[in-house]
């Protein structure tokens, strides 16, 4: 089929990563190409930037010279996962070059929605746990990860004792929360919960103390979206007694990391856990979920939330181009989802089913056949 020359072909940077990355990113960039043939859109134009541990093995550096700028100049970035347990640097951690391009793009607000789908697995026994969704707002760039950054951050660091630092800023936090603001008017605008809640630790320590005051501070702004507190401790506590009752829980770093690791396990895994990584100029999606080493090369991840990030990029650009049709892509992969997990099509591994990455991907790409088929 002659795919017409519209208005704009998007340059899309690909970082596929380590372990179960790879995979997952090319399911979904295979998801996503489909998606754009069928809807007759130009195809995207990907620029493959090699980063992580496996390249850092072979060459002492943890992203391609030039990466990053090239990375930056793209429409948008789409990442698989980086780091391999195995492969430390001098410093003793893994290798993490996408913490320091979430610092240079200042991607402060990671999106990660937490969503049932019906007759999909259910970790939680009361019926009501087929209704969650709800989205985990992560602060990004700073918080208890802005030591890990960059190097050279760490005040005390020696063989006696280490210091990590919590940074919390008045002007990212005021970003931070406008945008929590904007994503519960936008769901109530959908007729979601909407429901935003500050997850802190207030009544401890003085940074968390000033995270919620400056959410105070900005509350004035949206009169109209209903809010509430809950201590980090607590908020793992309900989202396990009633997760159905959240809309959006805007968090630091270090919780958000934990809670979306919870918010996954509710619904079935990380592999049905995505994430947008969100700043003022660009954006950077991926899974919420690392490599996995434990099942790497045995075709048994989820690529589901690889490919739930890939359609979370098409929404962020026809926002970004005003390109409507790149938002039909996006609802045509989410449509084909539900009706995956409406219909037991789609039947992960990762949560007792029979299907490995390659069944998953194809019955995706079957599924959106179809509905284009039908409308
Ligand atoms: P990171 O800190 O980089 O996020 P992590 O140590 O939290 O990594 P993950 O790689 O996210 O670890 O994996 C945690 C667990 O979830 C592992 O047991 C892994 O097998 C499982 N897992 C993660 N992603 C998937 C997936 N897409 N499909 C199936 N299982 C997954």
């Amino acid at each position: 089929m002659e795919i017409p020359e519209t208005e704009k072909s998007m340059k899309i940077a690909l970082i596929k990563g380590d372990g179960i990355g790879i995979d997952v990113a090319e399911a979904a960039k295979e998801v996503i190409d489909r998606t754009l043939e069928v809807k007759q859109v130009a195809k995207f134009d990907y620029c493959e930037i090699e980063a992580g541990a496996k390249y850092y093995q072979k060459t002492g550096l943890d992203i391609e010279p030039e990466g990053e700028e090239m990375a930056e100049q793209c429409d948008a970035i789409l990442l698989g996962a980086i780091g391999l347990p195995s492969v430390r640097t001098s410093e003793g951690t893994e290798v993490m070059p996408h913490l320091r391009l979430r610092e240079q793009m200042d991607l402060y607000a990671a999106v990660r929605p937490v969503r049932s789908y019906s007759k999909s697995f259910q970790r939680l026994s009361d019926p009501r746990a087929a209704k969650i969704d709800l989205i985990i707002l992560r602060e990004n760039t700073e918080g208890l990860f802005y030591t890990a950054a960059t190097s050279g951050r760490t005040q005390v660091a020696n063989d006696y004792e280490v210091r990590e630092t919590m940074r919390i800023t008045r002007s990212n936090t005021e970003k931070l929360h406008r945008f929590a603001f904007r994503l519960a008017t936008k769901r109530q605008q959908q007729g979601k919960n909407a429901l935003l809640t500050c997850v802190d630790k207030a009544n401890v320590f003085k940074s968390m103390a000033f995270f919620r005051k400056i959410f105070d501070e900005i509350a004035v702004e949206f009169q109209n979206v209903e809010t509430s507190y809950n201590h980090v401790d607590a908020q793992a506590l309900d989202l396990i007694r009633h997760p159905w009752e959240f809309g959006v829980l805007v968090m630091e770093n270090i919780f958000g990391d934990i809670l979306s690791d919870l918010g996954g396990g509710l619904v079935g895994g990380m592999g049905m856990a995505p994430c947008a990584e969100i700043g003022d100029q660009n954006g950077l999606f991926q899974p919420s979920h690392g490599t996995a080493p434990d099942i790497m090369g045995k075709d048994l991840a989820n690529p589901l939330a690889g490919i739930l990030a890939g359609s979370m990029m098409l929404d962020y650009l026809s926002e970004k181009f005003d390109y409507q049709v790149l938002a039909d892509c996006s609802g045509m992969i989410d449509q084909a989802i539900e009706r995956g997990f409406d219909e037991d099509r789609l039947r992960p591994c990762e949560s007792g089913g029979d299907m490995g990455t390659q069944a998953i991907t194809e019955e995706v790409m079957a599924l959106l056949d179809e509905i284009n088929r039908r409308e």
